[in-house]
């Protein structure tokens, strides 16, 4: 078959591209070299849709961020994956960070972010109990939020595949076939795939596939994530997403109620040597460094609470911009690369965006006149994931409390070898309902099917877990 339009990457960027595609009259094909989507920087993340006010306008991240918040929630609507819009703070601890939280608030004030305002101190004790006491004032965004990343782009991904999106999971692209100036076939480890146009949305590896199609301009540099995971307890609770002030270089260590209420903290920002792109370990000092950085602004955080520790990789591009563009030659190969944060956020905004480069380079997209999506609350009722083996390979992990029926399902249609990925004991991802309870029933039910918990506890046995506090 040779295909309308293939995506390389089925992580939030090519699972959202695939997702809008879905709905036209197209025959599209989503390649991932993982054997389920939303492995690559998707999976470990912050999880929160950024206001917007910070990025540079100038640049299309700066664009495409503040369209992204808003569309996300007609994402919402359609696919119904949970998402909470509590706000975000950035907290100023002296008159100089007073001094950037305003310019912040004018930057946004004037790009029209709605609802910024200064929070003083006694909004700041009021709404956020357990904030340092000597803070002393914090910008207030209150469109910022927070969702499951992993459950929007595996819902994105399910809708897609539901409405004839042909997915070739487990598969790594590696070359192209090429006559004259357009790319005729995809190789990939199992098979070779035909395609009229082409886009890359690879994530962390965009560049090594962009270079493969023979555009060799771009370089991404693999930079580390490394997060903690608490336990929600009272003591340190806290209602939104709480920045530091920023400096130059980075928006800063966060303290953030995800949107299952744990508290998570992170990231730190190391680059890495191109080799180490699927670098995910956790380190001592990275996680000493969100320990000691987070603590400036909540200072009674108890680490031996923490439920796990993970680490995510972002794909920083050289031209510190989204670089999301087509060519001459090849002339049916759209970049969709250097997806850097807040790419999460920005992600229905650059599925628009190239959905309008597609649409310039083939006329008009014709939509289809019947189109259905599936909703989260829909897929819990199980009756889809029994009845619908199409979905039997994508039922990856929940994030949120998957119900144990829904795992014996995906145990039912052969996924054991993948259990990790359903857990949350697994050090890969912002994760799932972490309470006690339903910790307690998951390991009995592990337990119960005879896999041995050291097997599933920890995908790299060299990850690091704090058990307790430092002193
Ligand atoms: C630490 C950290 C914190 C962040 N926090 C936020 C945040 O709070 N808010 C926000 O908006 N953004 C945030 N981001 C950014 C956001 O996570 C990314 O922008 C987004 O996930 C990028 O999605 P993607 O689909 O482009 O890349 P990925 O999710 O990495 O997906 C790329 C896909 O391509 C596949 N692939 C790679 N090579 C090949 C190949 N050769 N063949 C086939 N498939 C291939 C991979 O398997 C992967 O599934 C953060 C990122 C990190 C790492």
């Amino acid at each position: 078959m040779n295909y309308d339009i293939a995506v390389i990457g089925a992580g939030i960027t090519g699972a959202g591209i695939a997702y809008e595609l879905s709905k036209y009259n197209l025959s599209v094909a989503l390649i991932d070299k993982y054997n389920a989507p939303s492995q690559g920087a998707t999976k470990a993340n912050s999880g929160i849709l950024h206001a917007g006010y910070d990025d540079r306008e100038d640049q299309l991240r700066g664009k495409l961020v503040v369209r992204g918040n808003k569309l996300y929630d007609r994402w919402h609507e359609e696919i119904g994956f949970r998402m909470k819009r509590e706000g975000s703070l950035v907290v100023a601890f002296n008159e100089e960070q007073v001094k950037t939280i305003k310019e912040e608030k004018a930057r946004g004030d004037k790009r029209g972010i709605p609802g910024l305002v200064i929070w003083g101190q006694d909004e700041l004790r009021k709404n956020e109990p357990n904030l340092s006491k000597d803070a002393v004032a914090a910008l207030f965004a209150p469109t910022a939020g927070v969702v499951c990343p992993m459950e929007v782009s595996n819902f994105l991904f399910r809708n897609a595949v539901m409405n004839g999106v042909t997915p070739f999971l487990d598969q790594e692209v590696t070359d192209f076939e090429k006559t004259g100036s357009e790319i005729t076939t995809i190789v990939t480890t199992k098979e070779k795939i035909s395609a009229k146009l082409i886009v890359n949305a690879a994530g962390v590896f965009g560049d090594v596939i962009s270079r493969k199609a023979g555009i060799d301009t771009y370089h991404i540099t693999p930079r580390k994530g490394e997060y903690i995971l608490l336990e929600p307890n009272k003591l340190y609770n806290v209602n939104r997403v709480i920045f530091p002030t920023p400096t130059k270089t980075s928006k800063g260590v966060l303290v953030s109620k995800t949107i299952t209420g744990d508290i998570l903290l992170g990231p730190t920002a190391v680059n890495m040597a191109d080799t180490e792109r699927d670098n995910i370990f956790t380190t001592p000092e990275g996680l000493q460094e969100i320990i000691e950085k987070t603590k400036i602004l909540v200072p009674t955080l108890r680490t031996d609470l923490t439920v796990k520790t993970f680490a995510g990789v972002r794909a920083q591009p050289d031209t510190n911009d989204f670089i999301i563009e087509d060519y001459s030659d090849p002339s049916n190969f759209i970049n969709a690369i250097g997806i850097r944060s807040p790419g999460l956020t920005s992600a229905p905004a650059v599925a628009e965006y190239v959905l309008a480069i597609i649409e310039k380079k083939t006329g008009t997209l014709v939509k289809k006149e019947q189109y259905n999506t599936t909703k989260r609350v829909q897929f819990h009722s199980l009756e889809l994931a029994k009845d619908d083996p199409a979905w039997g390979k994508t039922l990856t992990p929940q994030l949120d409390s998957p119900p144990l029926p829904l795992l014996d399902a995906a145990w039912n249609f052969g996924v054991q070898d993948q259990l990790y990925n359903y857990t949350c004991f697994t050090d890969l991802g912002l994760g799932m309902d972490l309470s006690s309870t339903f910790q307690n029933a998951l390991i009995q039910w592990v337990k119960e099917k005879g896999v041995n918990t050291n097997d599933i506890l920890y995908r790299h046995s060299g990850s690091w877990q704090i058990k307790d506090s430092p002193k």
